[in-house]
């Protein structure tokens, strides 16, 4: 049940949005531990144990940094602790969170080279070439890309933007937003030879918000060390100086600590390439019951779906906003607002984290009752599709 709601309703929230997402009782337990001496030697252990086993969901070998904020942070430590003040970075327009961080960039003074896009795909590899064969200079020090733009259920293909980078010679740093994506998608820094992963504890890694990460590889330790932006509190160096005997620079947020350990171990004995088909599963059941039901997939291109969201455009003249208000009231579900320059013209299902097919096949079933109830054109028996698939999908697996 929700800690706050302000008025009587029975029965569990659905919080559908694309994060923050539900949290395990499992994690929800572990969080509930009282604190403990985080300078004492149980603490080290535990540190210890986060440390060498968070790099597993990333798939690196190298470290992976957490601090006490929400993703914004985990942003400006990637920049702060890599570039110095002027460097050019290429960043693409892709939403509304690559719209956030090209702001963070320029007011930390730098300078975004940008490329737009239509937020109905992700970044461009073939534009993200371009721009890199006419830096023959190399002014450009990052390429900045948001792995799943979680505003607009696209995402952009960090191999493709990898070879692109590759093939042009170009020196300089993959930073990747992988905020909504990681465990939820097959995502590799070390295969994908990606410089900082950025990402945060609320989504898919099934906990509340308050914990962010970067992971990042030797080329960006190496650049760290030159870097000029000014950085204090999400300073790399001090973080993994002493990390290494599992302990922190500061006050950890220690009850989000425990979280995340157990939130590890359920993605591992899940196993990570069953969490990822899981989410595959969600992302397909919900693209079914949409096409049946004749609203539009915002996202265009099929080898950029989400796995974790899908955003749905409703018909023209018909308030998204308003569905998601009639769905909240009636059926005490959360969906996620039209971001940007689709607000009221699209909301998003947010299928990322701790949910299986039934909580799917509810939150599909609040957003069919909705459309009936808000009078907004569609075409019944979405959820039907999505069963159908579901049910198939098991049947296959057995
Ligand atoms: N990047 C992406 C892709 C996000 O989805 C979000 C938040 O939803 C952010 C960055 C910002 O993270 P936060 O709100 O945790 O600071």
């Amino acid at each position: 049940m929700a800690y706050y709601q302000s008025r009587p309703v029975a029965g569990r929230h659905f919080l559908q949005i694309p994060g923050p997402s539900n949290v395990p009782d499992r994690v929800l337990r572990a969080i509930g531990n009282a604190s403990m001496d985080h300078r004492g030697e149980d603490f080290g252990k535990l540190g210890t144990e986060i440390l060498t086993s968070l790099p597993k969901i990333f798939k690196t070998v190298g470290p992976v940094l957490i601090f006490p904020s929400s993703g914004t942070g985990a942003w400006e430590a990637a920049l702060a602790n890599t570039l110095s003040p002027g460097d050019a970075v290429l960043m693409a327009r892709t939403g509304q969170f690559a719209m956030l961080w090209e702001d963070m960039a320029r007011r930390l003074g730098l300078q975004p080279v940008m490329m737009d896009t239509d937020w109905r795909h992700g970044a461009d590899p073939n534009a993200i070439a371009a721009e890199l064969e006419k830096d023959k200079a190399h002014k450009i020090k990052a390429v900045c890309v948001v792995h799943c733009e979680t505003s607009t259920g696209c995402i952009t293909r960090i191999q493709d933007v990898r070879a692109v980078m590759d093939a042009a010679k170009h020196p300089a740093l993959l930073v990747v937003d992988a905020i909504s994506s990681l465990a939820a998608m097959d995502y590799r820094h070390d295969n994908w030879r990606v410089d900082v992963t950025v990402s945060g504890s609320q989504k898919a890694m099934m906990l509340p918000p308050g914990l962010s990460f970067n992971a990042v590889s030797e080329k960006a330790l190496a650049a760290s060390k030159t870097a000029r932006l000014p950085r204090a509190y999400f300073d790399w160096q001090a973080m993994l100086e002493i990390n290494r005997t599992g302990y922190f620079p500061y006050t950890p947020a220690i009850g989000l600590l425990y979280g995340l350990n157990e939130a590890i171990k359920m993605l591992l004995e899940e196993g990570l390439d069953n969490v990822f088909a899981r989410h595959d599963r969600f992302g397909e059941a919900c693209r079914r019951a949409a096409s049946v039901w004749g609203l539009e997939n915002n996202c265009l291109d099929p080898r950029e779906f989400s796995a974790s969201v899908t955003t749905l455009r409703t018909p023209d003249g018909h308030s998204a906003n308003n569905l998601r208000a009639v769905i909240a009231e009636k059926f005490n579900m959360s969906l996620g607002t039209g971001l940007g320059v689709i607000n009221d013209k699209a909301f998003r299902i947010g299928h990322l984290g701790d949910l299986n097919d039934l909580t799917l096949v509810g939150t599909l079933g609040g957003v069919e009752m909705g459309m009936a109830v808000a009078g907004m054109p569609h075409k019944a028996g979405g959820v039907q599709a999505a069963l159908e698939y579901l049910a198939g999908n098991a049947r296959a697996a057995a």
